[in-house]
């Protein structure tokens, strides 16, 4: 696990390199450091280099690690698919949720945020290409999705998720198209909070930054291959 500073130090270079070659500010790009199934050693190691914005995708096995955790100023992102059962407990433990598909999920999420915390941010996970898969808004959905949710009082809408499939690099550059088109058919709809594009992971997160991710959720390329085993059980 000694390898985890270093490897997140490579992937900070690749936001670097990725972000100049597309004529961006690196600083406009934030690294998720995706935790999942990785002990909290894994984390402190990443937090000692650094790193401060963590990405879980099973609420049981984040709520353990965010309760160990407590004492370090971590940021905290579900970034893996919510049933409504478990809004709760995710509206009291997290910063960020970027898998938000349909209004009942974020209405809960507003109804149960603790009193006292920020406004939950919340992404809109938009199902771009996956016929199959049954997460994800539909992009013909989404602008009375964006509307309903900006009325919610206890959530800030950040932004659009994806999880395309792989190789769909054209993906990066229709969300970035379908966020301008929002803020263009939605006055109301505020482009410096309205700001995330949470795309790009392991393989491509290069390209993901040249179409404009203000988000790249990273695991594997810093933590090194994940147990699958873990991921099955957690499910
Ligand atoms: C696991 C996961 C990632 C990270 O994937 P890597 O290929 O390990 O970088 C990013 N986003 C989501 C939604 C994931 O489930």
């Amino acid at each position: 696990m000694q390898d985890i500073s270093h490897h997140l130090q490579d992937v900070l270079r690749r936001v670097v390199i990725a972000s100049t070659e597309a004529g961006r500010d690196p600083r406009d790009v934030q690294l998720l450091a995706v935790s999942k199934t990785m002990p909290v050693a894994a984390i402190v190691e990443a937090y000692q280099a650094g790193q401060r914005h963590f990405g879980e995708n099973y609420v049981q096995e984040a709520i353990a690690k965010i309760t160990e955790l407590a004492h370090l100023p971590l940021i905290w992102h579900l970034i893996g698919p919510l049933q409504s059962n478990k809004t709760a407990v995710v509206a009291a433990n997290f910063d960020w949720v970027h898998s938000v598909d349909r209004l009942k999920i974020a209405q809960r999420l507003s109804a149960q945020r603790t009193i006292g915390l920020a406004p939950l941010n919340l992404c809109i996970q938009v199902n771009i290409d996956d016929e199959q898969s049954k997460s994800g808004c539909q992009v013909s959905e989404l602008e009375s999705l964006v509307t309903a949710i900006m009325a919610l009082p206890n959530v800030v809408l950040r932004g659009l998720m994806i999880i395309p499939q792989t190789g769909n690099h054209f993906a990066f550059t229709q969300l970035a198209e379908i966020r301008q088109q929002l803020l263009a058919t939605i006055p109301a709809l505020d482009a410096t909070q309205f700001d995330t594009l949470s795309m790009g992971m392991s393989a491509d997160m290069d390209a993901a930054i040249g179409a404009g991710s203000t988000m790249v959720r990273v695991g594997t390329a810093i933590f090194g291959q994940r147990n699958n085993n873990v991921e099955i059980l957690n499910k």
